[in-house]
């Protein structure tokens, strides 16, 4: 995985390009667990799953199917209201959700991500892979950690922020 930070912070960059409601704090923070809840499945190590299994990490919380469903959950159980379409919310976040295995198919390590689970248990990468994978348990302070974070800044971070800019650059104009 690129640092769950890192995807938190590609997820805002794309929720800055949404007109939802950027003046709620509820709609940055949702952002942000969405962007980093696939990667809740580190836990399955605890409990002896293997990397490879369909429940081990990078497997079915990486999937579109469970982007979906999470975009779902979030629009019907954190907007009660009408003001916002739940349809709308339930893209913006299911979209938000799978930000998170699409970032970690550019990643150069560890095992590919099980996009199709449920019903195939392949694991996807893209063909360029530019950023450096963040082991699990990471030591941020070695000199691995400090390979990690740079190719986060210019992989995730630069992109990121060029996104909010023009982002931001569009919704002044209009
Ligand atoms: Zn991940």
């Amino acid at each position: 995985m690129p640092t769950i930070f890192s995807h938190a912070i590609f997820a805002s960059s794309v929720g800055s390009a949404f007109r939802l409601e950027h003046d709620r704090a509820r709609f940055w923070i949702l952002t942000a667990i969405c962007a980093m809840l696939p990667d809740a499945d580190v836990i399955s190590f605890a409990f002896g799953v293997s990397y490879g299994s369909m429940f081990g990490h990078r497997g079915i919380t990486h999937s579109i199917i469970f982007a979906v469903t999470i975009g779902i959950l979030v629009s019907v159980l954190f907007y009660p209201g009408r003001e916002i379409p739940k349809w709308k919310l339930a893209l913006y976040f299911g979209l938000v959700t799978a930000t998170h295995p699409f970032l970690d198919m550019f990643t150069n390590g560890g095992r590919g991500v099980a996009l199709l689970a449920p019903f195939s248990g392949e694991r996807f990468f893209f063909p360029w892979r530019p950023i450096e994978v963040s082991p699990i348990g990471l030591d941020f302070f070695s000199d691995r950690g400090f390979g990690v974070i740079a190719s986060e800044i210019i992989w995730i971070w630069v992109p990121s922020a060029i996104i909010f800019v023009v982002a931001s650059l569009v919704r002044r104009r209009s």
